[in-house]
């Protein structure tokens, strides 16, 4: 469905957000999780895409199995690093003719791979991506006549590559102009960050819907590891003193993770967020007990008007 029914009919969306795992066995363990995580009733699921060709592919292979064998609504992110026109155009018409909604147009994190060259990529910065993917919209290529609805990326903590924030704005700005129909953000641990973003999106005049991204840290080790995923991420001393209370019990740290997200879902809640986007790490724990912390059995449960 595109995006902006989606938001329009719900005043609050919970999505999830799934990476493609590269073993057949762990294929069938994220299926699983996906599986348990279907009752849940996500607005939508967003599968990750990598920068080498084999993990690419495994994005493409992932959302197809989502969309066929779930009842549940795949947006596959696209890159803009390492990628020529041609190959964008034709990722964009095997999703269009697989009906695939939306996508998440992002520039992607760049390979490690030696001599990779930024600058003999086709796409500089995500808005360009945008751009792109409106053009194809106006084709009409797509079976739905607005074409892909597109989402990009937010930081309310700012992007580490530019320091200006002001600056930073007017760059997501430009993407929003380009033609995004929504915004998900990076995860953040202090939802006052987040509100603040939300302000200046709102005085920087972008008007579309702003999601919520959430991780619960649920390991010492998967917390580092998102730190450096998350470049700039604050965490806050509040939940590094309650983490390192228990570093030696797996089970308690997970359990802070979870309380600290769940306690954090609940304040956006209070404070109208328009959606609360998991980055589940293929796991379904978290997510199921964030949920019930809500009170919410399933996503259709939350508000009631959308705004
Ligand atoms: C929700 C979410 C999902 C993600 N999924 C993936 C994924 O699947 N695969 C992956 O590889 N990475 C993913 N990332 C990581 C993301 O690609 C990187 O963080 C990347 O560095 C920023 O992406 P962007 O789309 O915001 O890029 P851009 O909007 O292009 O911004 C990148 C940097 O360039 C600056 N900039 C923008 N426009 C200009 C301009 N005109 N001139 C100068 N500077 C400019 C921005 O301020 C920013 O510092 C994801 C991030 C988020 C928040």
């Amino acid at each position: 469905m595109h995006i902006q029914d989606i938001l329009s009919s719900h005043p609050t969306t919970f999505s999830f957000e799934f990476f493609p795992p590269k073993t057949p066995e762990a294929a069938e363990s994220l299926f699983q999780t996906i599986l348990e995580l279907e009752p849940y009733l996500p607005h939508f699921v967003s599968v990750t895409y990598g920068a080498g060709g084999s993990t690419r592919e495994l994005t493409h292979e992932l959302v197809m199995r989502i969309k066929t064998q779930t009842s549940l609504d795949p947006i596959p992110h696209l890159t803009c690093v390492c990628h020529k026109q041609a190959e964008v155009g034709k990722i964009l018409e095997r999703y269009a003719a697989e009906g695939i909604g939306n996508i998440l147009a992002l520039c992607g994190d760049p390979p490690r791979t030696p001599g990779y060259r930024r600058e003999e990529d086709d796409f500089q910065h995500a808005a360009d991506l945008v751009k792109f993917i409106r053009k194809f919209n106006e084709s009409g290529a797509h079976p739905d006549r607005r074409g892909f609805g597109i989402g990009v990326a937010g930081f309310p903590e700012g992007h580490p590559a530019t320091p200006n924030r002001l600056l930073e704005i007017d760059y997501l700005k430009a993407k929003v102009d380009a033609g995004a129909d929504y915004i998900v953000t990076q995860l953040f641990f202090e939802n006052r960050d987040f509100y603040d973003f939300r302000d200046r999106c709102e005085l920087a005049g972008i008007r579309v819907p702003i999601v919520a991204g959430i991780m619960p840290a649920t390991s010492l080790s998967g917390l580092k590891r998102m730190a450096e995923l998350a470049g700039g991420a604050r965490f806050p001393a509040k939940l590094l003193r309650a983490l390192s209370r228990c570093q030696n019990d797996p089970e308690m740290v997970a359990q802070v993770g979870i309380h600290y997200a769940s306690e954090q879902c609940l304040d956006l809640l209070e404070h109208d967020v328009r959606g609360i986007h998991f980055y589940t790490l293929n796991r379904s724990d978290a997510t199921r007990k964030i949920f019930a912390s809500l009170g919410l059995r399933n996503s259709r449960g939350a508000g009631s008007q959308p705004k």
